[in-house]
Protein backbone atom coordinates (compact mmCIF):
# COMPACT_ATOMS: atom_id res chain seq x y z
CA UNK A 1 0.00 0.00 0.00
CA UNK A 2 2.63 2.59 0.98
CA UNK A 3 3.97 1.89 -2.14
CA UNK A 4 1.17 2.23 -3.85
CA UNK A 5 0.78 6.07 -2.27
CA UNK A 6 4.66 6.31 -3.21
CA UNK A 7 4.42 5.79 -6.75
CA UNK A 8 1.08 7.68 -7.15
CA UNK A 9 2.93 10.99 -5.36
CA UNK A 10 5.93 10.43 -7.46
CA UNK A 11 3.65 10.41 -10.49
CA UNK A 12 1.92 13.53 -9.32
CA UNK A 13 5.20 15.39 -8.81
CA UNK A 14 6.50 14.61 -11.92
CA UNK A 15 3.45 16.03 -13.50
CA UNK A 16 3.57 19.13 -12.09
CA UNK A 17 7.31 20.15 -12.01
CA UNK A 18 9.21 17.94 -14.60
CA UNK A 19 9.80 19.37 -18.46
CA UNK A 20 11.50 17.83 -21.09
CA UNK A 21 15.20 17.74 -22.31
CA UNK A 22 16.29 16.29 -25.18
CA UNK A 23 19.72 15.09 -25.99
CA UNK A 24 21.91 17.63 -28.49
CA UNK A 25 25.44 15.21 -28.06
CA UNK A 26 27.23 12.81 -26.12
CA UNK A 27 31.18 13.01 -25.45
CA UNK A 28 32.62 10.43 -22.97
CA UNK A 29 35.81 11.17 -21.82
CA UNK A 30 38.72 8.63 -22.85
CA UNK A 31 38.69 7.54 -19.27
CA UNK A 32 35.35 6.18 -19.97
CA UNK A 33 34.59 7.90 -16.26
CA UNK A 34 33.05 11.27 -17.11
CA UNK A 35 30.30 11.46 -19.89
CA UNK A 36 29.93 15.54 -21.15
CA UNK A 37 26.24 15.81 -22.24
CA UNK A 38 24.82 18.66 -24.43
CA UNK A 39 20.88 19.11 -23.82
CA UNK A 40 18.33 21.34 -25.39
CA UNK A 41 15.55 22.47 -22.74
CA UNK A 42 12.98 24.41 -24.97
CA UNK A 43 10.66 25.01 -22.27
CA UNK A 44 13.47 26.17 -19.38
CA UNK A 45 14.17 29.99 -18.68
CA UNK A 46 17.31 29.62 -18.06
CA UNK A 47 17.82 33.51 -17.35
CA UNK A 48 15.77 32.47 -13.76
CA UNK A 49 19.32 30.89 -13.42
CA UNK A 50 20.54 33.42 -11.20
CA UNK A 51 22.21 31.07 -7.99
CA UNK A 52 23.80 27.66 -8.72
CA UNK A 53 21.39 25.66 -10.77
CA UNK A 54 20.52 21.67 -10.34
CA UNK A 55 18.52 19.31 -12.55
CA UNK A 56 16.91 16.72 -11.47
CA UNK A 57 16.84 14.14 -14.13
CA UNK A 58 14.63 11.26 -14.35
CA UNK A 59 16.90 7.86 -14.80
CA UNK A 60 14.80 5.36 -14.24
CA UNK A 61 10.96 4.84 -13.77
CA UNK A 62 10.92 6.02 -9.88
CA UNK A 63 14.52 7.52 -9.68
CA UNK A 64 15.91 10.96 -10.04
CA UNK A 65 19.33 12.03 -10.13
CA UNK A 66 20.72 15.73 -9.43
CA UNK A 67 23.12 16.74 -11.95
CA UNK A 68 24.42 20.26 -12.47
CA UNK A 69 23.89 22.24 -15.63
CA UNK A 70 26.84 24.42 -17.05
CA UNK A 71 27.89 26.36 -20.01
CA UNK A 72 24.05 27.46 -20.58
CA UNK A 73 23.19 29.85 -23.47
CA UNK A 74 19.77 31.05 -22.18
CA UNK A 75 18.71 32.22 -25.89
CA UNK A 76 19.35 28.82 -27.25
CA UNK A 77 17.87 27.37 -24.09
CA UNK A 78 20.84 24.68 -24.53
CA UNK A 79 23.24 23.80 -21.69
CA UNK A 80 25.98 20.67 -20.39
CA UNK A 81 26.43 18.28 -17.89
CA UNK A 82 29.57 16.81 -16.58
CA UNK A 83 28.48 13.61 -15.70
CA UNK A 84 30.59 10.99 -13.66
CA UNK A 85 29.74 6.83 -15.24
CA UNK A 86 32.34 5.02 -13.42
CA UNK A 87 30.24 3.84 -10.36
CA UNK A 88 27.35 1.28 -10.45
CA UNK A 89 24.44 3.05 -9.61
CA UNK A 90 20.95 4.14 -11.79
CA UNK A 91 22.21 7.34 -12.38
CA UNK A 92 25.40 6.22 -13.96
CA UNK A 93 24.26 3.66 -16.03
CA UNK A 94 21.37 5.84 -17.18
CA UNK A 95 24.25 8.56 -18.59
CA UNK A 96 25.97 5.70 -20.21
CA UNK A 97 23.06 4.90 -22.58
CA UNK A 98 21.84 8.11 -23.63
CA UNK A 99 21.96 8.52 -26.76
CA UNK A 100 21.64 12.28 -28.91
CA UNK A 101 18.26 12.48 -30.05
CA UNK A 102 16.93 11.04 -26.57
CA UNK A 103 14.25 12.55 -24.85
CA UNK A 104 13.81 12.59 -20.60
CA UNK A 105 12.48 14.72 -17.74
CA UNK A 106 14.12 17.07 -15.89
CA UNK A 107 13.27 19.73 -12.94
CA UNK A 108 15.30 22.64 -12.53
CA UNK A 109 16.16 23.78 -8.77
CA UNK A 110 18.46 25.76 -6.82
CA UNK A 111 21.54 24.19 -5.68
CA UNK A 112 23.69 26.92 -3.95
CA UNK A 113 24.07 30.70 -3.59
CA UNK A 114 26.32 33.11 -4.64
CA UNK A 115 28.78 34.82 -2.41
CA UNK A 116 27.37 37.11 -0.09
CA UNK A 117 30.16 39.76 -0.56
CA UNK A 118 33.16 40.97 -3.28
CA UNK A 119 36.31 39.15 -3.00
CA UNK A 120 38.30 36.06 -3.68
CA UNK A 121 36.79 32.46 -3.98
CA UNK A 122 38.65 29.22 -3.32
CA UNK A 123 36.97 25.87 -4.47
CA UNK A 124 37.25 22.80 -3.53
CA UNK A 125 35.57 19.87 -4.92
CA UNK A 126 35.87 16.40 -7.02
CA UNK A 127 34.61 15.49 -10.33
CA UNK A 128 31.27 15.24 -9.26
CA UNK A 129 30.92 19.17 -8.93
CA UNK A 130 33.13 20.07 -11.94
CA UNK A 131 29.77 21.64 -13.12
CA UNK A 132 28.95 23.45 -9.91
CA UNK A 133 32.43 25.09 -9.87
CA UNK A 134 32.06 25.71 -13.44
CA UNK A 135 28.24 26.92 -13.06
CA UNK A 136 29.77 29.42 -10.47
CA UNK A 137 32.18 30.37 -12.24
CA UNK A 138 29.98 31.49 -15.02
CA UNK A 139 27.52 33.23 -12.63
CA UNK A 140 30.42 35.57 -11.19
CA UNK A 141 32.47 38.60 -12.43
CA UNK A 142 36.02 37.59 -12.61
CA UNK A 143 37.33 41.40 -11.27
CA UNK A 144 34.68 41.31 -8.43
CA UNK A 145 35.28 37.39 -7.23
CA UNK A 146 38.75 36.12 -8.48
CA UNK A 147 38.56 32.18 -8.82
CA UNK A 148 40.70 29.50 -7.94
CA UNK A 149 39.76 25.55 -7.72
CA UNK A 150 40.58 22.59 -7.10
CA UNK A 151 39.87 19.46 -8.99
CA UNK A 152 40.28 15.84 -8.12
CA UNK A 153 38.99 13.06 -10.20
CA UNK A 154 40.51 9.76 -8.69
CA UNK A 155 39.95 7.84 -11.73
CA UNK A 156 42.82 8.44 -14.54
CA UNK A 157 40.66 10.94 -16.59
CA UNK A 158 42.01 12.50 -19.08
CA UNK A 159 40.50 15.95 -19.50
CA UNK A 160 39.72 17.60 -22.85
CA UNK A 161 42.11 20.00 -23.17
CA UNK A 162 39.76 22.41 -24.32
CA UNK A 163 38.66 22.50 -20.31
CA UNK A 164 42.16 23.07 -19.26
CA UNK A 165 42.65 25.29 -21.79
CA UNK A 166 39.24 27.70 -21.09
CA UNK A 167 39.93 27.71 -17.30
CA UNK A 168 43.01 28.44 -16.10
CA UNK A 169 41.85 29.59 -12.73
CA UNK A 170 41.35 25.53 -12.28
CA UNK A 171 43.73 23.41 -11.62
CA UNK A 172 42.43 19.49 -12.35
CA UNK A 173 44.25 17.07 -10.28
CA UNK A 174 43.84 13.67 -11.93
CA UNK A 175 44.66 9.85 -9.95
CA UNK A 176 46.76 11.55 -6.54
CA UNK A 177 48.14 9.08 -4.70
CA UNK A 178 45.90 9.75 -1.49
CA UNK A 179 42.26 9.85 -1.04
CA UNK A 180 40.86 13.45 -1.95
CA UNK A 181 40.76 14.40 1.48
CA UNK A 182 44.63 13.98 2.13
CA UNK A 183 45.07 15.09 -1.34
CA UNK A 184 43.14 18.91 -0.50
CA UNK A 185 44.54 19.20 2.98
CA UNK A 186 47.77 19.14 0.98
CA UNK A 187 46.54 21.63 -1.60
CA UNK A 188 45.23 23.48 0.75
CA UNK A 189 48.75 23.97 2.30
CA UNK A 190 49.80 25.72 -0.81
CA UNK A 191 47.00 28.50 -0.38
CA UNK A 192 47.04 31.67 2.00
CA UNK A 193 43.50 31.36 3.46
CA UNK A 194 42.74 34.34 4.85
CA UNK A 195 42.88 35.16 1.10
CA UNK A 196 39.61 34.32 0.53
CA UNK A 197 36.12 35.62 1.68
CA UNK A 198 34.31 32.71 -0.03
CA UNK A 199 35.48 29.17 -0.14
CA UNK A 200 32.75 26.25 -1.82
CA UNK A 201 33.63 22.83 -0.86
CA UNK A 202 31.16 20.13 -2.93
CA UNK A 203 31.43 16.23 -3.60
CA UNK A 204 31.77 13.34 -2.13
CA UNK A 205 29.83 14.15 1.48
CA UNK A 206 32.08 12.57 3.81
CA UNK A 207 35.04 14.36 2.55
CA UNK A 208 32.95 17.70 2.14
CA UNK A 209 31.82 17.03 5.96
CA UNK A 210 35.71 16.94 7.35
CA UNK A 211 36.87 19.85 5.10
CA UNK A 212 34.47 21.75 6.04
CA UNK A 213 34.77 21.29 9.53
CA UNK A 214 38.70 21.90 9.36
CA UNK A 215 38.44 25.26 7.57
CA UNK A 216 36.00 26.26 9.89
CA UNK A 217 38.63 26.49 12.49
CA UNK A 218 41.08 27.49 10.54
CA UNK A 219 39.32 30.83 8.85
CA UNK A 220 38.02 33.59 10.36
CA UNK A 221 34.58 34.63 10.69
CA UNK A 222 34.78 36.91 7.66
CA UNK A 223 35.47 34.01 5.29
CA UNK A 224 31.98 32.44 4.39
CA UNK A 225 32.07 28.41 3.73
CA UNK A 226 29.56 26.41 1.63
CA UNK A 227 29.88 22.47 1.86
CA UNK A 228 27.24 20.61 -0.96
CA UNK A 229 28.00 17.36 0.08
CA UNK A 230 26.54 15.36 -3.55
CA UNK A 231 27.13 11.84 -2.83
CA UNK A 232 27.89 8.85 0.22
C1 LIG B 1 22.99 19.44 -6.08
C2 LIG B 1 23.68 18.22 -6.69
C3 LIG B 1 24.32 18.34 -7.92
C4 LIG B 1 24.99 17.24 -8.49
N1 LIG B 1 25.64 17.40 -9.69
C5 LIG B 1 26.30 16.34 -10.24
C6 LIG B 1 26.99 16.48 -11.51
O1 LIG B 1 26.97 17.54 -12.16
N2 LIG B 1 27.66 15.39 -11.98
C7 LIG B 1 27.69 14.18 -11.31
O2 LIG B 1 28.31 13.22 -11.80
N3 LIG B 1 27.02 14.02 -10.13
C8 LIG B 1 26.33 15.06 -9.59
N4 LIG B 1 25.64 14.90 -8.40
C9 LIG B 1 25.60 13.55 -7.80
C10 LIG B 1 24.47 12.72 -8.49
O3 LIG B 1 23.21 13.28 -8.20
C11 LIG B 1 24.42 11.27 -8.03
O4 LIG B 1 24.37 11.17 -6.67
C12 LIG B 1 25.63 10.49 -8.50
O5 LIG B 1 25.73 10.60 -9.89
C13 LIG B 1 25.51 9.03 -8.23
O6 LIG B 1 24.33 8.51 -8.72
P1 LIG B 1 24.24 7.00 -9.16
O7 LIG B 1 22.79 6.66 -9.32
O8 LIG B 1 25.14 6.74 -10.32
O9 LIG B 1 24.86 6.19 -7.94
P2 LIG B 1 24.21 5.89 -6.49
O10 LIG B 1 23.06 4.95 -6.65
O11 LIG B 1 23.93 7.18 -5.80
O12 LIG B 1 25.42 5.17 -5.78
C14 LIG B 1 25.87 3.87 -6.21
C15 LIG B 1 27.32 3.64 -5.73
O13 LIG B 1 28.21 4.51 -6.45
C16 LIG B 1 29.02 5.28 -5.55
N5 LIG B 1 29.16 6.61 -6.16
C17 LIG B 1 28.15 7.52 -6.37
N6 LIG B 1 28.63 8.63 -6.98
C18 LIG B 1 29.98 8.42 -7.16
C19 LIG B 1 31.03 9.20 -7.71
N7 LIG B 1 30.84 10.43 -8.21
N8 LIG B 1 32.30 8.66 -7.71
C20 LIG B 1 32.53 7.43 -7.21
N9 LIG B 1 31.56 6.64 -6.68
C21 LIG B 1 30.32 7.13 -6.64
C22 LIG B 1 28.23 5.31 -4.24
O14 LIG B 1 29.10 5.43 -3.15
C23 LIG B 1 27.54 3.94 -4.24
O15 LIG B 1 28.42 2.96 -3.75
C24 LIG B 1 24.98 15.99 -7.82
C25 LIG B 1 24.29 15.87 -6.59
C26 LIG B 1 23.66 16.96 -6.03
C27 LIG B 1 22.94 16.80 -4.70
Amino acid sequence: MANIIKRAAFKLMEKTLAQHANVVAISPWNSGSMCEIDLHLPTVDMSKWTTIPRLKCKVDEFEYRDYTPTWWEEEKRICTLYVKTGNNGPGSRWAKRLQPGDEFLVSPAHAAPLPPKPGKILGLADGSALGHMLGLKQLTDPEEHPLEVGIIFQEDDQLPMTLSRQNPEFEFMAKPQRSSLESFQNWLHTKKLSDYSSIYIAGYSPMVRELRKQLKSSTDQNTTIYGHGFWR
